[in-house]
């Protein structure tokens, strides 16, 4: 169980799955290595065999946006969303804004974002758009999502205030994802009050002092709120934290939280996995349930 710096390169344990599965609400299948279609499709049957039933894959620039769709095209097991990451927000250019806005209309897009603000990188990597930038990007990616009625996926790092300031000037879009959420009682309380989702990714399982506050706010949050994410390959969840990332971890997270909650890990599973059905509006394809297709494989 050690995560000690030896482990680093070690894959965590492909987990039992959990009831009838688990849905990743948001994950970079590309980052994850699966633009190489061998891969992609590796991942995709690990994350099968872990009763990961359907996934989010979220772009971050224009290359990623057109790769997610492709790849949702490409297998019933993925969803895409697609926008600019805001520390790119320099490259939202009319005709990047052009090709995102075609993308939402194919059927398997499913989101706009991941969007937002980041006022962790502006400070510590050079190409990342300054927040003015940001915020008229944002901006942009919420009109997208109201005139598309898609849901808007928002990035949040270290701009919980500013992100509630854009979403009061310009009015949050009918359906709201909060991913990898990052806030405190405060923000959880808001997220319940106006409907807004909130992804819990493994960062909510971390047992730093930074996570006591965001393990508290979990627990604050409506149980039909709550999603749950990988966000691989980065935020592998505890105990395997700094070993990489896929979507096949999420039960991992999923037992995690279940436990903070005091809730069993079935019904976590089964209620995040409505939860991103409804919020993202997924058309899964009906599949055999997980114990039949156990047996069968046996
Ligand atoms: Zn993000
Ligand atoms: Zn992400």
């Amino acid at each position: 169980m050690g995560s000690g710096r030896g482990d680093r390169n070690v894959p965590p344990p492909v987990p039992e799955p959990i009831g009838d599965g688990v849905v990743d609400a948001h994950t970079h299948l590309d980052a994850c290595g699966a633009r190489d279609p061998e891969v992609l499709v590796q991942v995709l049957d690990r994350a099968t065999s872990a009763g990961v039933t359907a996934m989010v894959t979220t772009a971050d620039d224009l290359a990623s946006a057109r790769w997610a769709a492709w790849a949702a095209d490409s297998d019933p097991r993925v969803f895409a969303a697609v926008g600019l990451h805001p520390t790119r927000s320099n490259d939202l250019t009319d005709d990047a804004r052009a090709a995102i806005e075609d993308l939402t209309a194919r059927p398997r897009v499913v989101a706009v974002g991941e969007s937002g603000l980041d006022d962790y990188w502006t400070t510590r990597r050079e190409d990342c758009a300054p927040l003015d930038v940001q915020r008229e990007a944002f901006a942009w990616h919420i009109d997208l999502a109201k005139r598309t009625g898609l849901p808007l996926v928002i990035h949040d790092r270290d701009a919980h205030d500013a992100i509630l300031d854009v979403l009061a000037a310009e009015g949050a879009p009918p359906t709201t994802v909060f991913h990898c959420f990052s806030g405190d009682v405060a923000l959880a309380e808001r997220c319940a009050q106006e409907g807004w989702y909130a992804s819990l990714s493994g960062t909510a399982t971390f047992r730093n002092a930074n996570a006591a506050e965001l393990r508290r706010a979990a627990l604050r949050l409506p149980a039909e709120l709550v999603l749950v994410e990988t966000d691989a390959p980065f935020l592998t969840p505890h105990p395997y934290r700094g070993r990489p990332n896929e979507p096949y971890c999420i039960p991992h997270t999923v037992r995690d939280l279940a436990e903070l909650r005091d809730e069993p890990a079935e019904r976590l599973a089964r209620i995040s996995a409505d939860n991103a059905r409804r919020a993202f509006q997924l058309a899964e394809q009906p599949q055999p349930s997980l114990s039949v297709a156990r047996e069968s494989a046996q």
